[in-house]
C-alpha cells in the first residue's frame, strides 16, 4: 500500500531530525563546487528510477521526469538551465513496459473530454503516447536537434537509451 501523506510528513521530521543542511548557490560557487553538467530526461515511472540505475549521488546530475521521458515537455527547462548552468551532455531514457506504450493519446483525450466538455483546446493536445520505445528516443533526440533553442554542440552530445526495467541495463539507441 502507498503511504498517505499524512505518513510522508511523518518521515520528513523523522529524516529532518539528521538532516545534513545544503550549500546555498553562493556557498557552492565560494568552496569551488560545481553545478550538474549532465541533464537526464526520463520517465516519472517509478520502476524507471535514474537515482538507482546510474547511482546517482545528490549534484551528480540533473533529472527531468515527466511521461515517457519526453523533450518538448521540458524544452524550455533545458535551454534555460543551459544558459544558467552550461550543460555538458543530455540523456533521454526511455523504458521497456513504459505506461505510455499502454495508452494512446485518443484515450486521454476522450478522458478530458468527458470531463471538461467546453474545452475546445483538448483536441490539438498530445499526451506522450508511444508505440516504439526506440523510435520514441530517436524522436526526442531529433527534436532536441532540430530546436532553435539547443546549440548545436548540446544538441550534439545528447544521446538515447532504453532502459530494460528487469535486467537493469541501458542500451544506446543509435541514430
Ligand atoms: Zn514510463
Amino acid at each position: 500500500m502507498s503511504p498517505t501523506v499524512a505518513e510522508l510528513l511523518e518521515r520528513n521530521r523523522q529524516l529532518a531530525a539528521t538532516h545534513e543542511p545544503s550549500p546555498t548557490l553562493s556557498e557552492m560557487g565560494k568552496e569551488g563546487k560545481s553545478p550538474p553538467k549532465i541533464l537526464i530526461v526520463t520517465c516519472v515511472d517509478p520502476r524507471c528510477n535514474p537515482a538507482e540505475f546510474l547511482g546517482l549521488n545528490t549534484g551528480d546530475a540533473l533529472v527531468f521526469r515527466n511521461i515517457c521521458g519526453h523533450i518538448t515537455p521540458v524544452l524550455k527547462d533545458i535551454a534555460a538551465f543551459d544558459v544558467f548552468l552550461g550543460l555538458s551532455d543530455i540523456m533521454v531514457i526511455h523504458h521497456t513496459d513504459c505506461g505510455a506504450t499502454h495508452f494512446t493519446d485518443d484515450f486521454i483525450r476522450d478522458g478530458l473530454k468527458k470531463r471538461f466538455p467546453t474545452n475546445g483546446d483538448i483536441d490539438s493536445m498530445s499526451f506522450g503516447a508511444i508505440t516504439d520505445l526506440e523510435q520514441s528516443v530517436k524522436d526526442d533526440l531529433e527534436i532536441l536537434r532540430k530546436s532553435p533553442l539547443i546549440t548545436k554542440e548540446l544538441a550534439e552530445r545528447s544521446v538515447g537509451f532504453v532502459y530494460d526495467i528487469k535486467s537493469g541495463l541501458l542500451t544506446a539507441v543509435e541514430e
